[in-house]
């Protein structure tokens, strides 16, 4: 039995390496940071610890020089990984498809399954496999546990996970609705009946998580029942640079009369829509300053951000029948109050009514948002992903 009780957590995107290290019992964020630009000359890494803020500019050349580089920032910073007490390491991987939805323990073979599933994730899933294997190549004596976006979907009902498209096509080329961000809807959704002071079993709830990414899901008891993401992380809410929901025709229009070719299409859906797409910006503080200057593209930006999210939020609210909770989530749902009271505005008569003072009250930590009288609480629940992911290790050591 080992005294170790921290977990290193890696989530490693196509440029970037987000880490933490973790402690998962007391639910502490001990240290972490960001290193970014891999393998452009402006790479970059922010560490911190205990407050403090470390950072390195200069060119890093791949994912491997890229987590040395944490480790050395780990180091200069006071705390060498080697004394720090690694349980485990947790990564995040984004598509488990039909063959991973709990926690999985990885082996060569697990991440075998993880690379071969790119065709599914091909943005995404890559360079999880290059973090999981550089980082195995680091710590080769501790256990490695992958923790899946996929995996709290896994429940959706055949009817809300099928896609009314010819059914062997479907079965032959893994096309359904898989889900995303299920590490964030799962921990909201269960911290959601904790703040309530109600049974889990009984709490029906709507979780819109709102980043640069943006899904929203309804969970019945607990229990994932339909999400806004689909075969991939393009369907559902208008995100930073991602459309959302769009008619099919669109690309078959844009192909024909435009000559886009899949790539084409792929940069215009994931790097040209959304609210880049629409105001040349993609962050919502820079979309709220030129709101305020009046730029008539931002503002329909906004307006069309939340419409869709009204629409789904009423939609779900037909799925799940009675909903007890809507939680909002991630760097927009915690922040833009302006996005949750438009979003909510005028729904008295479905039970849901945001107070506006409670809602424009700062704080960071979660809170209710909802008028006494509203049938629905709706609340601000932030979200730690890293934590989740910590937890899920730690239950292997
Ligand atoms: P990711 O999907 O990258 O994890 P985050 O959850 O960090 O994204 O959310 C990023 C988004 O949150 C950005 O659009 C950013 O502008 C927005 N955001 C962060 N802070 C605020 C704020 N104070 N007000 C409005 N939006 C914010």
């Amino acid at each position: 039995m080992s005294s170790n009780k921290t977990v290193l957590v890696i989530n490693s995107g196509s440029s970037s390496i987000k880490y933490q290290l973790v402690d998962p019992v007391g639910e502490a964020e001990i240290a972490g940071g960001l290193v970014e630009q891999i393998g452009e000359p402006d790479g970059r890494i922010v560490h911190e610890f205990e407050g403090r803020r470390y950072e390195l500019v200069g060119p890093i050349a791949d994912h491997a020089a890229g987590l040395r580089l944490a480790y050395d920032m780990f180091a200069d910073s006071g705390l060498n990984l080697d004394d720090a007490g690694i349980a485990a390491v947790g990564h995040r991987v984004v598509h488990g498809g039909t063959s991973f939805h709990e926690p999985t323990l990885i082996t060569g073979e697990v991440l075998a399954e993880i690379v071969r599933l790119s065709e599914l994730a091909p943005l995404h899933n890559p360079p999880n496999a290059i973090g999981i294997e550089v980082a195995r190549e680091h710590f080769p004596d501790l256990p490695h546990v992958a923790v899946f976006d996929t995996g709290f979907f896994r429940s959706l009902p055949e009817a809300a996970a099928t896609y009314a498209i010819d059914r062997e096509v479907a079965a032959a080329y893994g096309v359904r609705r898989y889900g995303f961000h299920g590490t964030s809807h799962e921990y909201v959704s269960r911290q959601v009946p904790q703040l309530l002071g109600r049974e889990p079993a009984e709490t029906n709830t709507i979780v819109l998580h709102l980043g640069n990414g943006a899904s929203a899901s309804a969970v019945r008891g607990g229990v994932a029942v339909e999400t806004s993401m689909g075969l991939t992380p393009l369907e559902g809410l208008v995100m930073g640079t991602r459309p959302g929901d769009l008619d099919p025709g669109i690309l078959l229009h844009l192909h024909r009369t435009a000559g886009m070719n899949v790539e084409d299409l792929d940069v215009l859906l994931n790097r040209r829509s959304g609210l880049k797409g629409m105001s040349g910006v993609n962050d919502f503080r820079e979309l709220g300053r030129l709101r305020a200057e009046g730029d008539a593209a931002a503002q329909l930006a906004y307006e069309v951000y939340v419409h869709r999210l009204r629409k789904y939020v009423g939609a779900y609210l037909a799925v799940l029948g009675r909903v007890d909770a809507i939680a909002f989530t991630a760097g927009v749902g915690e922040n833009a109050a302006d996005v949750r009271e438009d979003a909510l505005a005028g729904l008295e008569r479905l039970g849901v009514a945001v107070d506006a003072a409670r809602n424009r009250a700062p704080g960071r930590g979660a809170r209710v948002i909802s008028a006494e009288s509203s049938e629905v609480s709706v609340l601000v629940v932030p979200t730690n992903e890293e934590l989740a992911i910590a937890q899920a290790a730690w239950r292997f050591v």
